[in-house]
């Protein structure tokens, strides 16, 4: 079915904030249902068309994607980058080298949102290297900012060059820690920073501390997951004390006193030291500052209808989506759910443009993880359990933490 708004001279605009998992997803999907081509993501056309989901050949469409970094950085390889140049300099790609995104109707800017009015549709940006705000009119927003976390979680830089250098220094104190590395937070996060340094640094001593006396402690899985998981760390090599809560930290004098060194102090009276402390403990919040109090919860995470849409009563909600880590949903934040939900969210616009009211719904998500344990992954699913091995880590992420797959899952490295 075609309608006469897919065939109006002047092209529908779409703003995406984030340019990651999420973002991009929603980006590229929505560009092949644009073109009638089967969405990166999703279903193939004939499978929905049985769901009600018609797809209109050509739907002008006009993408702007912003993001406050130059370029895509795979967040879930953060451990890997962090213990290897080779990797740090793999995992963040420049949009403009970025071959999917060479479209004429995607444009890429390089700034921050500051502020979004959902009433006249307009997105006001701090574009790179301006001191005056720009005004962005829209008909349809995808917010996917995802979460702030702080330094070492992920780094801190928004341009490419400065990230080589700040994780590369951070390599480098690694690398010459001679009172070894001590990660605070046994988290997944932590886990992986620990055991990708262990792996790819054996002669480093590297210690992870955590509070509880399960790692993974706060995380909704089986004991039975969390049990294998210290296991799978400990076979690394990985020195791991449990209910150890860290008190504080000295810097102390050395007896050759050139190398650093640090005092690790412990709630239970535990002392340590070492050179280098990673702390993997901080609480992440949404990114979603710009929008309005209303479309928020207590904690900042965006309200969203099961079509990812805004909230009802609020001006056009909606036009207005959400995906990825920034929506209130159920599940562990991961990137396979960002990039899921991206492609829903494309959909679910091109319904719109196209004048269809069939809409895809995400559905609950139980609780689910992969963690890469060294050489070896660990994975739980309700109806999978909790598997572990060198296979489980190929099938999850293959030889760079997930780079390849997420690279290849989004065609990023192909036009259109
Ligand atoms: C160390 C680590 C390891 C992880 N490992 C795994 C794993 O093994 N498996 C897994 O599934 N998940 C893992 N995750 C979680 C996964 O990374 C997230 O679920 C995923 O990144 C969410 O994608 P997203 O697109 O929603 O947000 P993000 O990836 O956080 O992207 C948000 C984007 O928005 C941009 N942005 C933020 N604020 C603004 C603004 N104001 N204006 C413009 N742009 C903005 C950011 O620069 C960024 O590019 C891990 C996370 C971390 C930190």
């Amino acid at each position: 079915m075609s309608s006469l708004r897919t065939m109006r001279p002047s092209p529908f605009r779409v703003l995406i904030l984030g340019g990651s998992y999420g973002g991009l997803s929603a980006a590229l999907n929505l560009l092949d249902l644009s073109q009638h081509k089967d969405p990166r993501c999703g279903k193939k056309i004939e499978e929905t068309e049985s769901d009600n989901l018609v797809r209109t050949p050509n739907t002008n469409i006009d993408i702007t994607i912003v993001d406050e970094r130059d370029g895509f950085y795979h967040l879930i390889g953060s451990p890997m980058a962090m213990a290897s140049e080779s990797h740090m300099e793999k995992f963040w790609v420049k949009y403009e080298d970025i071959p999917a995104l060479q479209e004429p109707n995607i444009h890429v800017l390089h700034g921050s949102v500051q502020a979004v009015d959902l009433s006249t549709k307009t997105a006001t940006l701090a574009l790179h290297g301006s001191t005056e705000s720009t005004p962005l009119n829209y008909d349809y927003l995808v917010t996917a900012t995802g979460l702030r976390r702080v330094w070492p979680v992920v780094p801190q830089s928004l341009r490419r060059k400065q990230y080589l250098f700040e994780i590369g220094d951070h390599l480098r104190n690694v690398q010459t820690a001679k009172h070894g590395v001590v990660v605070v937070g046994g988290g997944a996060v932590g886990i992986e920073m620990a055991a990708e340094l262990k792996v790819l640094q054996p002669e480093t001593e590297v210690t992870l501390v955590h509070s509880r006396e399960h790692l993974l402690s706060a995380e909704p899985l089986p004991e039975e997951t969390k049990i294998t998981a210290l296991e799978l760390l400990s076979e690394t090599g990985v020195n791991v004390l449990l209910s150890h809560r860290l008190e504080s930290t000295v810097e102390v004098k050395t007896n050759d006193g050139t190398s650093k060194c640090v005092e690790l102090t412990f709630t239970n009276g535990h002392t340590m030291k070492a050179s280098e402390v990673v702390m993997a403990v901080s609480r992440s919040t949404p990114v979603t500052g710009f929008l309005p109090a209303e479309v928020l919860d207590e904690e900042g995470y965006v309200k969203i209808n099961s079509d990812l849409t805004f909230p009802p009563g609020l001006p056009n909600a909606a036009d207005h989506f959400a995906v990825g880590d920034v929506v209130k949903w159920s599940g562990i934040k991961r990137c396979g759910g960002a990039m899921h939900m991206g492609y829903l969210a494309a959909t679910n616009i091109h319904q719109l443009m196209t004048q269809n009211a069939e809409f895809m719904r995400l559905d609950e998500i139980p609780p689910m993880i992969g963690l890469a344990v060294g050489n070896k992954a660990l994975s739980y699913w309700p109806a999978g359990g909790t598997t572990t091995g060198e296979d489980v880590m190929q099938a999850f992420f293959g030889k760079d933490l997930g780079f390849s797959i997420c690279w290849n899952y989004l065609q990023l490295g192909e036009r259109i």
